[in-house]
């Protein structure tokens, strides 16, 4: 049976996010810089069209004449997740078989469908649009490989669909395709296969599948097998509690001091902690991190990971901040410049569904200090009350001078409409 996947994208999407509610942003150049204000993660399409690269540091575009023109914001991931969710949301209801890839990509398949596939990928992009202002685009093809080079051109094509179903389609735009593009070549796959003379996804099709098992491995034959339409790789299906959740950032600027780092590991352990109590969920293990500044390969660098089981699946702020303070006395070494640090909280699962230790029985009066901690917090706003000591004020936050509203997630960020 033939099959058919649908890969669907949301164009520049974060820009995109930044434009449904702010409306005049359209049509001007608009870029959206990382965590720090640091450089550009998302452009608009105004932006491409100045030749603002992606990554492109923030201090440097700021030097260009032109600049001046661009509107910048910051990364505002509370709105980016809030708006994947919706748009994610929408398309699970509509098709069953879906796999979240990314934060603005999901794979569909569209198998039972069959010829009906591209209308209802049509359908499907004008509801999202509708519901939610984004423009996805939906490529279609016999494998996911090919869905992915098919949502290339749905991009490039006035109604954002483009089906990569037929033969001769599938040859022309196979042609076109650089090989560097194909999903999972890369640019140092492609360079590799330039010396054999395989410049295009249709060169690389057309291999001998031996020649490309010996030189390519299985991996490399599993792309060769989905460019010609057998599917190898099929869909997974979205896990629907999440098993992990990770509190990091990078700093502004590099830390040496073991107790300043530990002071921000605290806060983010207490924050991780936040979020698993929010979600109704506890961990069973912390997995600590630390990382010097790749960037700097002058700079001594180190970084470095620990797991830390936690006695019994909780969500205590204390027990969270107490097995990652430990983590980081194992991880520590002095002199070097650390540039960013995290928590990844392991085994999450329901709290009511978690498994009893026999030896620690839950403390009812614990839970009501959680509890009364959140809805300070929650009241008077975040960091209101702390757990342990955190030197106030806290300086080395994320700097977002250009964060616009949590529209969607904040009573008092809501968009006003008016008449
Ligand atoms: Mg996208």
């Amino acid at each position: 049976m033939t099959r058919v996947f649908a890969l669907a994208d949301a164009n520049n999407f974060y820009a995109s996010c930044e434009r449904v509610f702010q409306p005049e942003l359209r049509g001007k150049p608009t870029v959206v810089l990382s965590n720090n204000d640091g450089c550009v993660i998302a452009r608009s399409p105004e932006a491409k069209a100045m030749g603002i690269a992606m990554g492109a540091p923030f201090f440097k575009l700021k030097e260009r004449a032109d600049f001046r023109c661009v509107q910048v914001r910051s990364a505002n991931f509370t709105l980016y997740g809030d708006m994947s969710r919706r748009f994610m949301d929408i398309i699970a209801a509509n098709t069953p078989d879906m796999e979240i890839y990314s934060i603005d990509e999901c794979f569909i398949d569209y198998t039972r469908a069959g010829a009906a596939a591209a209308d209802r990928a049509r359908d499907l992009r004008a509801m999202i649009l509708q519901w939610t202002g984004l423009s996805v685009s939906f490529g279609l093809g016999a494998t996911k490989t090919l869905a992915k080079i098919a949502n290339r051109q749905a991009k490039a094509s006035p109604d954002g669909v483009f089906a990569l179903l037929d033969a001769d389609t599938r040859a022309d735009v196979l042609r076109e395709t650089d090989v560097r593009d194909v999903w999972g070549i890369g640019k140092k796959w492609a360079n590799r296969l330039q010396c054999h003379d395989i410049h295009n996804a249709h060169d690389l099709a057309r291999v001998d599948r031996q020649w490309a098992r010996n030189v390519m491995g299985v991996v490399g034959l599993r792309t060769v097998d989905e460019l010609n339409g057998l599917s190898a790789v099929s869909l997974e299906q979205v896990t629907p509690d999440k098993q992990t959740l990770c509190v990091s950032r990078s700093f502004g600027t590099t830390v040496r001091d073991r107790a300043e780092l530990a002071s921000r590991l605290h806060h983010f352990a207490s924050r991780a902690a936040e979020k698993l109590r929010q979600g109704g969920l506890v961990a069973s293990a912390v997995n600590v991190f630390i990382k010097g500044n790749t960037f700097r390969p002058d700079l001594p660098q180190h970084a470095n990971n620990v797991t830390m089981e936690l006695s019994f699946p909780t969500s205590d702020t204390g027990d969270i901040v107490r097995a990652t303070l430990q983590g980081l006395g194992r991880l520590y070494r002095p002199g070097i410049p650390y540039k960013k640090a995290g928590v990844l909280m392991l085994e999450v699962c329901n709290a009511k569904l978690a498994p009893r230790s026999l030896f620690a029985a839950p403390d009812p009066r614990r839970d009501r200090l959680m509890q009364t901690m959140d809805s300070l917090n929650a009241k008077h706003g975040p960091g209101t009350l702390c757990y342990g000591k955190i030197p106030q004020p806290r300086t080395w936050y994320m700097t977002q001078r250009h964060r616009s509203p949590r529209f969607t997630t904040h009573w008092r960020e809501l968009p006003v409409a008016r008449t």
